[in-house]
């Protein structure tokens, strides 16, 4: 399996030790994610170093609400363009914390970094919280990268529809879990079982049974059963289609 959203950093502990926890538990990948500049330059590193890592970076949608110089998009789009970098993310749009006085500038953020993942020839992997329409909207009038991930997939069963006309991949979170998380569930049973992801998004959004202490990615078994549950399929079968577009999303390993 693999994890394909994760923060390493944000974690602490050992990289070591979490890789070897989650391998442990037969989670032999993980893309660790950037959320601002410093952030970016650690998941690139650290993935350069160990040979089942890969990162994303990018300006987090919440760090862009304030707006992002040149040269920060120019190092971004530096960094993209290194081997074990596999994805732009993660950038979109986050309406739940930005007021809509800020919107212009996280709006400007997701079309440059859906530029940088077009000319560096990464997957775009895109933060959308409480902002569908205008995440959709952009992706088209930008036009989309040759892949993108939803990371944490928070649509309805007519959003994975859109997704799926799209070629979207939708990446399940541990929030899938949860108890009210049946409007999720229903999206990922829809879904199309080759355009699925999971991820822990690391140290957050814990799965049951152990929501509310710190996540890791050792606990994707968790989140893949209850995606294989609310789709009614073998978990076999669905690990065998999420590792194989996993080296679609992100390349061989
Ligand atoms: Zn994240």
């Amino acid at each position: 399996m693999i994890d394909s959203h994760c923060h390493l950093d944000i974690m602490g502990g050992e990289v070591d030790a979490a890789v070897a926890a989650a391998r442990a538990a037969g989670v032999r990948r993980l893309v660790t994610v950037g959320v601002d500049l410093p952030t970016s330059r650690w998941q690139a590193q650290v993935a350069a170093g160990h040979p089942d890592v890969y990162a994303a970076v990018a300006i987090h949608p919440n760090e862009a609400a304030d707006g992002v110089d040149e040269e920060t998009f120019t190092e971004i789009a530096e960094l993209a363009a290194a081997p074990k970098v596999r994805a732009v993310g993660e950038t979109g749009l986050d309406y739940y914390r930005t007021p809509p006085e800020r919107h212009a500038a996280q709006q400007d953020s997701f079309r440059r970094h859906i530029a940088i993942a077009k000319q560096a020839g990464r997957t775009l992997m895109i933060h959308d919280r409480e902002a569908h329409e205008d995440t959709l909207r952009i992706l088209v009038e930008e036009g989309a990268p040759e892949r993108v991930v939803f990371h944490a997939f928070s649509g309805d069963e007519a959003m994975a529809k859109v997704c799926a006309d799209a070629g979207y991949v939708m990446s399940f979170a541990g929030n899938v879990t949860f108890n009210n998380a049946q409007r999720l569930r229903d999206a990922a049973a829809v879904a199309p079982r080759d355009l699925l992801l999971v991820e822990t998004d690391a140290p957050f959004l814990t799965p049951v049974p152990w929501r509310g202490r710190p996540n890791g990615p050792y606990l994707i078994p968790l989140t893949l059963r209850a995606l294989a549950t609310a789709r009614g399929e073998d978990v076999d079968t669905l690990a065998s289609a999420i590792a194989a577009t996993s080296e679609r999303m992100f390349g061989p390993w």
